[in-house]
């Protein structure tokens, strides 16, 4: 099975976490609808150093939050205040726009480790009113050695309550003691695995937490050799039929809705209020002078 190996990069997310991204990258913007995909931690904190990403906005989207280790605190423009705990999702969908913040518990040192991803809303979609849920409760299943969390789409046998508005998959396979796993996929999906602890051969080869295992349509299946304590997330999709523009925390089709998102956001139109968040809110920059493109899939 022919493998693309994707890097991540390192980035900064709020103010002062570093966090590894592997989407977009300019070898592979999208994986199904999945166009965006950040690994934060594991890591420890002082407290007063946890995540602090201030009020932003969101429009043409939905953001999913797999929360693996620690609490985030989620605020949104609709009201909401929910703290998503490990073994969680958190699916905010913004369709035409919502604004929210992600913090660190008040007060408290901690651990962090979630993954957070970005699910391009297609054109039926991305208009519609902004909603959001947390899901606390996810099937999991125990299956050659691997504790298997369903987070979007099915898997031997169990779905996920995560509702979305394209055909996707995602879980999460720890192997506490290591394992060896035949995962079943649907050859009109693409899918891609990161390692998120330690290492998993990907159809023998050898992939860790630095590099993004894609492999493109056609794959009934995928062998997953995880080595002992190793954990990774496996997500796909079928190809996203539609060309897009993500900039910034906005996902659109043309330059003019970035700039009246960018220009709203930035007057204090459209998105409504975020309260209570610590952090501070941040502004839009100037998309003028951007050469921006519909992306290549
Ligand atoms: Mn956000």
């Amino acid at each position: 099975m022919p493998l693309e190996r994707i890097p991540l990069r390192s980035v900064e997310v709020g103010d002062g976490l570093q966090a590894r991204r592997a989407l977009p990258h300019r070898a592979r913007r999208m994986v199904g609808a999945w166009c965006f995909l950040d690994h934060l931690g594991p890591l420890a904190f002082a407290a007063g150093h946890g995540l602090s990403v201030g009020p932003h906005p969101h429009i043409g989207l939905a953001t999913f939050t797999w929360m693996i280790e620690g609490e985030v605190v989620h605020r949104d423009s609709l009201g909401n205040e929910q703290l998503i705990r490990p073994g969680q999702v958190n699916l905010m969908t913004a369709g035409r726009g919502i604004a929210h913040a992600e913090d660190s518990p008040a007060g408290a040192a901690g651990r962090l480790h979630a993954v957070q991803l970005w699910i391009a809303l297609d054109d039926a979609h991305r208009h519609q009113a902004p909603a959001f849920r947390n899901h606390p409760d996810l099937p999991v299943l125990e299956r050659d050695g691997c504790a298997i969390t369903v987070l979007v789409g099915a898997a031997f046998g169990k779905a996920s309550p995560v509702a979305v508005h394209s055909p996707l998959l995602s879980m999460d396979i720890a192997a506490a003691a290591g394992g060896s796993i035949e995962i079943p996929l649907d050859p009109a999906f693409e899918h891609a695995l990161l390692p998120l602890v330690g290492e998993v051969a990907v159809e023998g080869a050898a992939f860790d937490q630095n590099a993004l295992a894609y492999f493109a349509p056609g794959q009934r299946s995928v062998h997953l050799r995880c080595g002992a304590g190793s954990r990774c997330v496996l997500i796909g999709g079928t190809p996203f039929a539609e060309d897009i523009l993500l900039w910034w925390n906005f996902v659109a089709r043309t330059q003019d809705e970035i700039r009246t998102a960018s220009d709203g956001w930035n007057a204090g139109r459209g998105f409504g209020d975020v309260r209570g968040s610590p952090s501070r809110r941040l502004v839009a920059p100037d998309p003028t002078g951007l050469r921006l493109r519909p992306q290549a899939r």
